[in-house]
């Protein structure tokens, strides 16, 4: 197989390496522009695990000139958070991007690892990330996160299979509540990039040196619709695409249920009167 733009050797979709790297950094600047994500005077936040996806939107949003801060988080998860945050902060320096680093320990009291948790430390974890991101990105116009379409379109099937309608309106390439003042807009740039895609990105430009999983990952139900939509796509070319481009079209025509109110300890946004964050503290 050789690029059809030049016939060097190709490696992936008639890509060589130089014209794959175009063509993957021309998706992300579609994206921007087609769902209006940033602006050239924003000041951006990119939440940063030091992960493929992460690192590869810190690459390009720099490389496009863009006003980027790293907000990065040690959840205190041991032998494995340390690695990550070593991948970002090397990273930072080499390419002079501020970076900012919140620990769950000095936010809440405790490392992940230590917090007493029955259940999933996901969903604690994720709790948590959240609160210290929309904390700590008050000042600035936008965060940007490194979603890319599997994750999209493993999350639209994965709320529709399980009737959360009410929860795909906050899905999207510009997501989270837009109704509540002082809750930063948050923006996913590698919207219409596969997988795939942002891997192969990522190994070419090397963002990714420690690329192992966070031992608590659990897949479950997520996993398998990602098997699912894998194995569909095989035979069925475009189908993750082909989610994207319903969920976008009627997604107007899906009202957000309940309305979005302040947590009276904390003063976030919460579906309830006191949010979960609030809550857990009380239990870890
Ligand atoms: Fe946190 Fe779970 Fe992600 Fe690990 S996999 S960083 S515990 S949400
Ligand atoms: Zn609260």
């Amino acid at each position: 197989m050789k690029c059809k733009l030049c016939k060097n050797k190709g490696i992936y979709k008639n890509f060589c390496e130089r014209h794959f790297i175009e063509y993957f950094e021309d998706k992300v600047k579609l994206a921007i522009k087609r769902f209006k994500l940033l602006k050239k005077s924003d000041k951006v936040a990119v939440a940063v695990s030091g992960g493929k996806d992460s690192m590869s939107v810190l690459t390009i949003l720099n490389k496009l000139g863009y006003n980027v801060t790293a907000i990065s988080i040690d959840e205190g998860i041991f032998g494995y958070r340390d690695k990550t945050l070593d991948n970002v902060k090397l990273f930072c320096k080499k390419n002079n991007i501020k970076l900012k680093v919140y620990s769950f320990k000095k936010e809440f009291g405790k490392p992940l690892d230590k917090m007493n948790i029955i259940g999933s430390k996901c969903s604690v974890c994720g709790v948590f990330r959240r609160d210290i991101l929309n904390k700590y990105t008050k000042g600035y116009d936008v965060l940007a996160t490194g979603h890319n379409m599997d994750d999209e379109a493993q999350a639209i099937i994965m709320n529709l299979l399980k009737n959360n309608l009410d929860i795909l309106p906050r899905l999207g390439p510009i997501s989270g509540v837009k109704t509540i003042k002082n809750f930063t807009k948050r923006v996913k740039p590698l919207y219409l990039c596969t997988e795939k895609e942002v891997s192969l990105y990522s190994k070419l430009k090397k963002v990714n040196p420690y690329s192992c999983c966070c031992p608590n990952k659990q897949y479950s139900f997520r996993l398998r619709i990602l098997r699912l939509l894998d194995k569909l796509e095989l035979t069925q070319p475009n189908i993750k695409l082909n989610i994207i481009n319903w969920f976008l079209k009627y997604k107007k025509k899906i009202k957000e249920k309940g309305t979005i109110k302040i947590c009276k300890l904390c003063g976030n946004p919460s579906s309830k009167t006191v949010c979960n964050k609030c809550i857990l503290i009380k239990t870890i």
